[in-house]
């Protein structure tokens, strides 16, 4: 401790996403004295909200296919396999409650201060925390901002009345509905659309490029579209919705397209994007973020102590590849330098049970395929085997991914 209550720590981690903890963990591993401060959830987006809830829904979703697949198998059921929601939502909270109290060992076990509370700037190099039961705490060290992303609602006429749903409400979900509208084809639209499918839900999925995952090849994004196809999704490409509202008779859902058409729904699924939660951050606002898609680089802080890490400086938008940002900042001790390992590799949450990886590197030229690296395989057990195949994407990261599809 030192003057006026400030307490002085080698590492300070603001926000204890996959990029934060790993960074502070490994630190404080290293003998380095560091905190981190998390608002709500331990393990951060990915563990409560984003990665590990859906993976474990998919697992759900899977074994309604395995169990319609069951009879090409040689398995007989006596009946058709019938979805339960708070089945569903149990199977999911064990989940993540098992990963949440492996984290709080993990934070433990590391040597970290681990803070629940919310950190606001008071300086460049300090930061007030507000915990729920303890005394306002000031810390002052070289900060790394990893305070994540959160859900964006596009802004789209009539949208803010109409009780969307975000990739984090609707794992809040209280009853399935019968037809559901997606908005967005990236990877988390594409997730729901093919897992709610599966759930035997109507589901229509519009998006307004015409490619779904216009970060990938139009190849891999092709195969994807066929297998959503196959699942039954209701595949609108190169069509934007440009309002949604409510019906106020039927209390459907409406997306009013472009060109004045009408697709309606029970609920709807706004998948369109995220943005960079640094609004309550405090003092002057201390973080100017590059634009958001796409971005690759460190960001540009207000201090050259500051380093934002984590989701909005990474691309693309996977748990691995903040992980990797994070734990090669902490590689080097000036926390302002930039950092890039190479090559990053990352396992991708792909849509529709498929499971599909590539290996990217941070720099944007790519490189000829070390012959020494790890593919990971794509199984899809439950239908005609076919793969696997190679398919060369040369456009999103330069270099070969293989996955092994059935349809
Ligand atoms: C639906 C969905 C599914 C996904 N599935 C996968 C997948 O299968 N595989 C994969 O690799 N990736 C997946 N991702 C992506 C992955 O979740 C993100 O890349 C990852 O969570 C980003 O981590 P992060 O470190 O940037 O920040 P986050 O995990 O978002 O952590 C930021 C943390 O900061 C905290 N915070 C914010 N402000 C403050 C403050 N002022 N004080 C203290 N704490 C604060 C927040 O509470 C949050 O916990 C998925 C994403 C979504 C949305």
């Amino acid at each position: 401790m030192s003057d006026r209550g400030v307490e002085d720590v080698d590492l300070l981690v603001v926000g204890g996403g996959k990029a934060g903890k790993s960074l502070a963990m490994d630190r404080a591993q290293a003998g380095w004295k560091v905190a981190m401060v998390e608002r709500d959830k331990i393990g951060g987006t990915c563990i409560n909200v984003a990665c590990i809830p859906t993976k474990a829904l998919v697992g759900s979703a899977r074994t309604v296919l395995m169990g319609r697949h069951a009879k090409v198998m040689g398995v007989e059921l006596d009946d058709q396999p019938l979805v339960s929601l708070d089945g569903l939502r149990r199977h999911k909270s064990s989940v993540v409650d098992g990963m949440v109290a492996a984290h709080k060992k993990m934070f433990a076990d590391s040597g970290m201060d681990f803070i629940l509370g919310t950190a606001r700037f008071i300086a460049p190099r300090t930061v007030e925390v507000e915990t729920r039961n303890e005394p306002i705490r000031l810390l002052r060290a070289n900060i790394v901002i990893n305070t994540g992303t959160a859900p964006a609602i596009p802004d789209l006429a009539g949208i803010s009345e109409s009780r969307v749903w975000t990739s984090e409400t609707i794992l809040q979900l209280e009853r399935l509905p019968q037809r559901l509208i997606v908005l967005g084809g990236g990877y988390v639209g594409c997730e729901f659309a093919s897992m709610f499918a599966l759930f035997g839900i109507q589901v229509t999925l519009l998006q307004g490029p015409d490619q779904l995952l216009p970060r990938e090849d139009s190849d891999v994004a092709g195969e994807v579209a066929g297998i959503l196809a196959n699942q039954g999704v209701g595949l609108g490409l190169g069509i934007r919705a440009q309002a949604v509202r409510r019906d106020a008779s039927t209390g459907e859902v409406v997306a009013v397209l472009e060109d004045g058409s009408h697709v309606r729904g029970e609920e709807s699924l706004v998948a369109t994007g995220r943005a960079p939660v640094t609004a309550d951050l405090g003092w002057r606002q201390p973080v100017l973020i590059s634009p958001i898609a796409g971005s690759s680089g460190w960001t540009t802080t207000f201090a050259p102590q500051l380093v934002m890490s984590g989701r909005p400086v990474t691309s693309p938008a996977v748990r691995s590849s903040p992980m990797l940002h994070g734990t090669t900042s902490a590689s080097s001790r000036r926390t302002s330098t930039t950092v890039r390992r190479s090559p990053e590799v990352a396992s991708c949450p792909t849509p529709s049970l498929l499971r599909l990886s590539w290996r990217g590197w941070a720099s944007p030229r790519p490189k000829p395929v070390p012959r020494d690296a790890t593919w990971q395989l794509a199984r899809f057990p439950f239908q005609r085997f076919r793969g696997p195949r190679p398919i060369t994407t040369r456009r999103a990261l330069g270099r070969p991914s293989w996955m092994q599809t059935l349809t």
